[in-house]
């Protein structure tokens, strides 16, 4: 396995690309944007070259990573030559369906179909190609070069040598990859999110101020950051549209979504991304600036 493509550029694609170019796999990088695939070759750059600073990869490494990354906005000329494709388009079930029937029909017979999704079944998106058993999901977790998890998930028609050769390759990557069948949310999000929005319906009932939530998690638990930044960072609208995989997914009204995370997206509160969710944070920065907003 030397050739590899990634399709979607943006957080996770760019991350993934620069993982494997760093191995020294053969990357081509595909987005239908000229825009996001300028501006990944341009933060792949950069995170190599912090990489150098903190002495985990040399200057010769960064270089020939950059080498062997290419870009194209064009899917068929992007995969034709691919051992491995790896989808982290948009979360978006219609898309990646429609990216999978085009990449099974132009990549080679035996090159394997693996998708970063959060939340989407595998064994759906495995049922629009000729040969299910080919597809896998490989779940890596942000930041990609920084994150030693990746979540392995076997469709219901997976093959298990598709999945040990997923496994391995995960492994050459410096990563640790964990098997797991495919049902909502897998196992990361099916334990994050209801850990996630039980912290949302204890700040709606007003059993706890955001600080105080967050403040319990990280002393209490030694979690690195609490449940509500967490949550901002990784998007209020993303959580929730993961914990509606998982209520539909289960019929369980366990995984329903707390009505304050609804309301909070509705009205464009949605984390770091749009500088307000559970923190507010300075325009265009991670950097918090306040958790005044729900204090009661
Ligand atoms: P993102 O919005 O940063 O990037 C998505 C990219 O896909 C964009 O550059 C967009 O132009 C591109 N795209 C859209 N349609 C396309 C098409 N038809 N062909 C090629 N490219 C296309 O999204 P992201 O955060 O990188 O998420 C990508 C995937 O990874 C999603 O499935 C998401 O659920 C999953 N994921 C995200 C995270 C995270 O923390 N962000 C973590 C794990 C998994």
């Amino acid at each position: 396995m030397k050739n590899i493509s990634v399709i979607g550029a943006g957080t996770m694609g760019n991350g993934i690309a620069h993982v494997f170019a760093q191995h020294g796999y053969s990357v081509s990088l595909i987005d239908v944007s000229e825009d996001a695939l300028k501006k990944a070759q341009q933060v792949i750059e950069k995170n190599l070259g912090r990489q150098v600073e903190k002495k985990i990869i040399t200057e010769e490494i960064k270089k020939q990573a950059l080498a062997y990354l290419s870009i194209t906005t064009t899917l068929k000329e992007g995969v034709s030559n691919a051992d491995l494709i790896i989808e982290a388009a948009t979360e978006n079930e219609s898309l990646k369906l429609k990216i999978f029937k085009e990449m099974d029909d132009a990549s080679k017979p035996n090159a394997i179909l693996a998708t970063n999704t959060s939340s989407i079944s595998i064994t759906k998106i495995a049922s629009v190609t000729k040969n299910p058993e080919k597809v896998i999901g490989m779940h890596f977790m942000n930041p990609v070069p920084v994150m030693k998890l990746v979540e392995v998930i076997r469709g219901y028609n997976t093959s298990d040598s598709v999945t040990s050769t997923i496994m391995d390759i995960s492994r050459k990557l410096g990563k640790t990859p964990v098997e797991v069948n495919d049902y909502p949310g897998f196992i990361a999000n099916r334990i994050l999110m209801p850990m996630i929005n039980e912290a949302v319906y204890s700040l709606h009932e007003s059993v706890a101020g955001v600080e105080e939530i967050d403040t319990v998690m990280k002393l209490g638990m030694a979690h690195p950051m609490g449940p509500l930044q967490l949550a901002d960072f990784i998007g209020l609208d993303v959580c929730l549209s993961i914990l509606q995989v998982l209520h539909q997914g289960f019929g369980n009204p366990k995984y329903a979504p707390c009505p304050l995370l609804v309301n909070m997206v509705l009205a464009g509160h949605k984390g770091v991304k749009t500088g307000s969710g559970f923190y507010q944070y300075k325009a265009g920065s991670k950097d918090l600036v306040v958790a005044a907003r729900f204090r009661k």
